[in-house]
């Protein structure tokens, strides 16, 4: 039998950041892959979220799947089991989007999607001839791709568990690293195997870690009729056309959602044209809030600060309209141009870029580019000040006192969060 070590890798820093937070996902990337191995392989999952990696075990192959900034010590890792050697394998978002760099850390890396490429590795291994690189060209059936193996979730996250229905979005925001990931192809899994998952999950809440799960209308509605039989709740993230539905929205509050994560990004429309975002339009971000909450679905407003179109008056504005729009949650980010990125590159050419030490692109404690409007330093102070204000406790009162959604959501993830960023700031001084 051989033995696989799969790693769901996460930096001291990254841990950090995440301690803000109640709800730690599950990532759910190494549960499903491990379903590709064959019946000889014994598997094992190490998140470093919650436990420290084990160099001293016997194994065969070490398997690290990694963000931009956890990169340095996904490569740490990877030197350190390859000098014992281990055979190393590497993938995720940054392999996908610097593989020359992984490259230099790995005995092959996978670039885009696993579920052709990693059987072929497997036999390749088998067989003492595996190769460098293993790149998917883009045309993953979800229809193959294996079930959720359950049993390798670790985390304690306050949910059941992490499962998708679909994958990547038919859209194209200059700054997103989705549309490079999965070469703009957006995918939808059979239903079956998608309330089958669900289903199998044990625990009232299910976080679908789908990119934009109002990408197609109509498939989702489907989902939703599917899932509903089995009363639970669910959570996941998607696009502002989820609030023009009202079909969409009561299928999906049948089913069990009671919180939604819109990417509104910003209030300045000039922003997200700029941005190849012009189908999130502002004066529609009203009507939209409205209509969700009227379903009895909460909202977290994910924020971006720093666009080329924003002044140092877009703090006060963006936190002055979640206010007033009774927005149950925010996450707010500094904007990140990640290697890869159109951003990145239109940042690169016009000498914007402050640094590339990857470490830093994690969109909350370091600003890595030159802001047109604002100094860095301008960008980072807003954007801690927005955070603290909208998470103070008076600010939470009056919110939940207006909320017409469920407060029992809504409540402990405000007041929990509000608590860890305080402790955070304490710890810190
Ligand atoms: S809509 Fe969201 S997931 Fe889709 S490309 Fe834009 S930012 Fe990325």
């Amino acid at each position: 039998m051989k033995h696989a070590l799969l790693i769901t890798v996460s930096s001291a820093e990254i841990k950090a950041i995440r301690q803000t937070r109640y709800i730690k996902f599950q990532q759910c990337t190494m549960p499903y892959l491990a379903g590709l191995f064959p019946q000889d392989w014994q598997i094992t999952h190490i998140d470093e979220e919650t436990e420290p990696v084990d160099y001293h075990g016997s194994y065969d192959l070490a398997g690290l799947t990694f963000h931009t900034p956890c990169c340095y010590h996904a490569y740490e890792i990877a030197d350190k089991f390859r000098s014992q050697g281990v055979t190393v394998i590497m993938g995720g978002p940054h392999v996908t989007l610097v593989p020359d760099e992984a490259a230099a850390h790995a005995d092959s890396i996978f670039i885009g999607e696993a579920e052709n490429t990693l059987p072929q590795f497997l036999r390749d291994f088998a067989q003492g001839q595996i190769r460098k690189r293993y790149a998917d060209d883009g045309t993953v059936d979800l229809a193959c791709a294996p079930l959720l193996q359950k049993q390798h979730f670790h985390r304690a996250d306050h949910t059941a568990g992490t499962m998708f229905a679909t994958r990547g979005c038919p859209n194209s925001c200059e700054f997103c690293t989705i549309r490079c990931m999965y070469n703009n192809q957006f995918r939808k899994r059979p239903l079956a195997d998608v309330a089958q998952d669900f289903s199998a999950l044990q625990g009232k809440v299910v976080v679908f870690w789908d990119d934009n799960i109002s990408a197609d209308l109509e498939y989702a509605k489907e989902m939703f009729r599917q899932i509903t039989p089995y009363k639970k709740w669910w959570t996941s993230q998607a696009g502002i056309q989820a609030g023009e539905d009202e079909q969409f929205l009561q299928l999906a509050y049948d089913s069990g959602c009671r919180h939604l994560f819109i990417g509104f990004e910003s209030i300045s429309q000039m922003s997200l044209n700029a941005a190849n975002k012009s189908f999130n339009q502002v004066e529609r971000y009203r009507e939209i809030i409205r209509k969700i909450h009227a379903h009895g679905i909460s909202i977290q407003a994910g924020i971006v600060f720093g666009f080329d179109c924003d002044t140092p008056s877009v703090f006060a504005e963006t936190l002055d309209f979640l206010r007033k729009n009774g927005i149950d949650q925010a996450t707010f980010n500094m904007l990140t141009p990640y290697p890869g990125t159109p951003l990145f590159t239109r940042l690169k050419a016009e000498g914007r870029i402050l640094t590339e030490d990857w470490s830093k692109y994690n969109s909350r404690t370091d600003v890595v580019f030159q802001p047109k409007h604002m100094t860095p330093q301008q960008l980072i102070d807003g954007f801690n000040d927005v955070n603290q204000k909208f998470y103070r406790l008076s600010h939470i009162v009056q919110r939940i006192a207006r909320s017409r959604t469920n407060w029992y959501w809504t409540l402990p993830l405000n007041v929990i969060y509000s608590m860890l960023l305080t402790w955070r700031r304490w710890k810190r001084c």
